[in-house]
């Protein structure tokens, strides 16, 4: 699934931005792995985004997508998503949202509700850590699984 134009130049223009404000440099690499990320709804994975970009970047390898993810996650600039029992999945979408999975085919997407995102949860989880922000996961079939069936 594709995000609309507008939406992924919205992405670019704010992720060039802030790699200037990080004082990293701005390769036509890192540019390229982020465009691909943030045109996907998909939350694809690295292997994922290597396939799609090696056709643009020939002389990229998974590795350095790889690495070039976990660069831009540090910084903040992409989300991880951590799905226990699968590899690494990436998100380009910062603004505040949470997510719908699929338990069945691992389908992710975004979707806003200010009424989750206000959620108010006590500030130090019974001794696990200080809360920094909250995302909710709502868990069910997608719909294409649904049809399968
Ligand atoms: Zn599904
Ligand atoms: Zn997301």
């Amino acid at each position: 699934m594709k995000i609309e134009a507008h939406e992924v130049e919205r992405r670019v223009e704010t992720f060039k931005a802030a790699v200037q404000e990080a004082g990293l440099k701005l390769t036509h690499q890192r540019l390229e792995v982020f465009r691909e990320l943030a045109s996907s709804a998909d939350h694809p994975d690295a292997h994922g985004i290597y396939d799609s970009v090696k056709h643009r970047l020939p002389t990229v390898s998974l590795d350095t997508v790889y690495r070039t993810l976990r660069t831009l996650s540090d910084l903040g600039l992409i989300n991880m998503l951590g799905t226990a029992g699968e590899s690494i999945r990436f998100d380009a979408n910062t603004r505040k949202h949470h997510h719908f999975v699929c338990v069945n085919c691992g389908l992710v997407r975004d979707f806003e509700n200010e009424e989750l995102s206000a959620l108010q949860v006590q500030e130090d989880l019974v001794g696990f850590g200080r809360v920094l922000e909250t995302q909710i996961e709502v868990r069910g079939i997608c719909n294409d699984c649904r049809n399968k069936s």
